[in-house]
């Protein structure tokens, strides 16, 4: 029975755009047929070492190449799992299953932009065929199943077909490829030279045999075995193109950059070269090798709740698990990559495997290695690791503050700030390298940006005495900093805390008097603030502006903000809050008028000094209505 089925408009689109437009780099849709052929024969491997029922059988395990010059094909056999009708719908009829309305708004983007590297975020392999094939086939039999014929133009439908029972089992994928046109000779894919340097190009370390027939011409030979001049023959010989070892396996001075590169590439459908690649082979008391990458570009769903982390897990160079997530911590679940270790039997389970201590040794491991390798990119390459920050780093921030402080000491020196006197970001050492001599804290400031942070009031005092300020605009900046505590004994401070522990004893004693001779008027703000703010002082940290709300220890008000803005927060009554204070600057013409006005004058002003200052830290004001009736209630007078 033929059934046929139209492909989701997403899905053509998708198409479209991809074989038309973006892919200029067609040459990669062998790679992705090999690749799916090995998967498919580990896929096969792994079930026959886990089954009971021992129905199913070892195999002589390999991938074919066949050409027909005459039909214009080229197809690729592999003997592992194949796929039931259902899978077949699944895995083919769906183009980029996840995410494809995302990935076809990306691609848009990306095609305006002509940035084709987004291509490689989505699993699209399979139909990176139809960049070069006008139809493809694909027969394929999965034991305990019939066989199915799926056939596809790429365009607008597929179709499944019955296929009489037979015991030949696995896949194999026909490509049938495009007319010749001015600028692209497709009959290059029929050529077995090609193909021979396309396979060692990207899939030479498939652990599987990929066999091709190749044809050469041969002199013939008279009878004591000397050639007959202008005679020759065809000679067929099947051909094995790859070496099929394992880039891991081999021997540390083959496994260089670009070999890492490709591989990461080739393995983890990216266009882009990783930002990082790291070969780690580590023999004792455990023994692993591990490839490890960190991609150039976030991949798309990083921050969703459906991004699955992890690192492949290899048993003696057999694939047991695609992403085992005890490898990597969820600070650095943005790396990529595989773990080969001896030390587990093959026919582990995924229950034994995730309390095995030993799996804890690697990944404790590997995530020192990480971070190693990271540190050396911040001291040999700072820009390129500035990349890295740019990316990812709000992940490492994010991994000292859901460790409660066991992270510190290994995560403090990746960190990176943007900060008011350096154009680069700079690390903590180097702030501190820097600061003044009687400094006693590493100050910070947070807002939206950095332009926005460079407007608080309380940052004018800080360029004028020249003292250097990290500028923060991530939500998880301050929550870190607040676990990490301090940097070299020295502790970190918001600039718009109220805490005055590094005034003089004389400063302190003028605030105070100052407090105490206005008390009228600061009695007055308070009473008539209730509820906005929880104190109200003299300060001597202002130098053009009138006012600032600041906030005692404890929550900063970009804390305050961020908790309540969290989308899965407890009941607004129990959320923990900033404590207020409204802090004055009595060298102001304005505070000075106000300080001397009457109760009922202050009472107005009192609102619009605090809606300012609201907008003076960068944030909206609160009760507009207010705010305009006494603004122009102050306006008339
Ligand atoms: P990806 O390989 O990135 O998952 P593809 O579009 O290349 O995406 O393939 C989609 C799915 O189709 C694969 O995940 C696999 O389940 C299935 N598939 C593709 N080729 C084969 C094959 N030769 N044998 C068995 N299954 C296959």
């Amino acid at each position: 029975m033929k059934e046929e089925k139209k492909f989701k408009t997403e899905s053509k689109q998708l198409l479209n755009l991809m074989i038309n437009s973006i892919y200029s780099n067609q040459e990669i849709f062998l790679r992705e047929i090999i690749s799916n052929a090995s998967d498919a024969i580990d896929k096969y491997r792994f079930n026959l070492l886990t089954n009971a029922d021992k129905k199913t059988k070892d195999r002589d395990y390999k991938i074919q190449i066949e050409v027909d010059k005459e039909k214009r094909s080229i197809s690729i056999i592999d003997n592992g799992i194949g796929m039931s009708k259902e899978e077949l719908e699944n895995n083919l009829g769906t183009i980029a299953k996840s995410g494809s309305k995302e990935f076809l708004e990306k691609l848009e983007k990306a095609k305006n932009a002509k940035d084709i590297s987004i291509i490689g975020q989505f699993g699209v392999g399979f139909y990176s065929a139809f960049m070069v094939g006008k139809e493809i086939q694909v027969l394929t039999h999965k034991e305990g199943e019939l066989p199915y014929l799926f056939t596809s133009d790429g365009i607008e439908k597929y179709s499944i077909e019955d296929q009489k029972d037979n015991d030949v089992y696995g896949s194999k994928v026909t490509i049938f490829l495009r007319d010749n046109d001015k600028e692209i000779n497709y009959d290059k894919y029929l050529d077995s030279y090609t193909i021979e340097n396309l396979v060692k190009k990207y899939s030479d370390y498939v652990r599987y045999p990929i066999h091709m027939n190749v044809s050469h011409t041969e002199n013939d030979k008279d009878e004591n075995g000397k050639d007959i001049e202008g005679k020759t023959h065809e000679v067929i010989e099947d051909k094995i193109l790859n070496s099929m070892v394992p880039l891991w396996k081999k021997q540390k001075k083959d496994i260089t950059d670009e070999k890492l590169n490709e591989f990461y590439k080739s393995h983890f459908d990216d266009y882009e070269e990783p930002l990082v690649s790291l070969y780690v082979k580590t023999e004792g008391v455990i023994s692993y090798s591990a490839l490890l990458f960190i991609p150039s570009h976030a991949p798309y769903n990083l921050y969703s709740d459906n991004y699955e982390k992890g690192l492949a897990l290899y048993t003696k160079g057999i694939f047991v698990q695609d992403k085992c997530k005890e490898l990597v911590p969820d600070y650095l679940k943005f790396a990529k990559g595989l773990v080969d270790s001896d030390d587990f039997p093959l026919n582990i389970s995924r229950e034994i495997l995730q309390n095995s201590p030993i799996l804890t040794k690697i990944a404790t491991n590997i995530e020192n290695k990480l971070i190693e390798k990271l540190k050396d990119l911040k001291n040999n390459d700072y820009d390129k690791y500035l990349k890295f920050f740019d990316i990812y780093g709000d992940n490492l921030k994010f991994g000292i503050y859901s460790s409660y402080g066991m992270k510190n000491e290994l995560l403090k020196d990746l960190l990176v700030y943007k900060s008011l006197n350096n154009d680069k970001p700079i690390s903590l050492k180097e702030y501190l390298d820097k600061k003044k001599e009687n400094q006693k804290y590493i100050y910070y400031a947070t807002g939206k940006t950095v332009e926005e942070i460079k407007l608080l009031p309380e940052i004018e005092k800080f360029k004028k005495e020249e003292m250097d300020v990290l500028l923060l605009t991530s939500n998880v900046d301050e929550f870190s900093l607040m676990v990490l505590n301090n940097y070299d004994k020295v502790e970190f401070k918001n600039i718009t805390s109220s805490e005055k522990e590094e005034l003089s004893q004389e400063e302190k004693d003028k605030i105070s008097k100052l407090n105490d001779d206005n008390k009228r008027f600061i009695d007055n703000l308070k009473e008539s603030l209730k509820g906005k703010v929880d104190d109200v002082s003299f300060t001597n940290k202002l130098v053009d502006a009138p006012i600032c709300l600041s906030t005692k220890e404890g929550l900063s008000l970009n804390m305050e903000k961020v908790l309540e803005n969290q989308p899965n927060k407890s009941s607004e009554d129990n959320m923990p809050k900033a404590i207020k204070v409204l802090e004055l600057n009595a060298s102001h013409p304005l505070i000075n008028k106000v300080k001397d006005l009457s109760d009922e004058e202050i009472k107005t002003y009192s609102t619009v000094l605090y809606e300012e200052a609201l907008l003076l830290e960068g944030y909206d004001i609160e009760n507009k209505k207010e705010f305009v009736e006494k603004l122009n209630e102050l306006l008339l007078k």
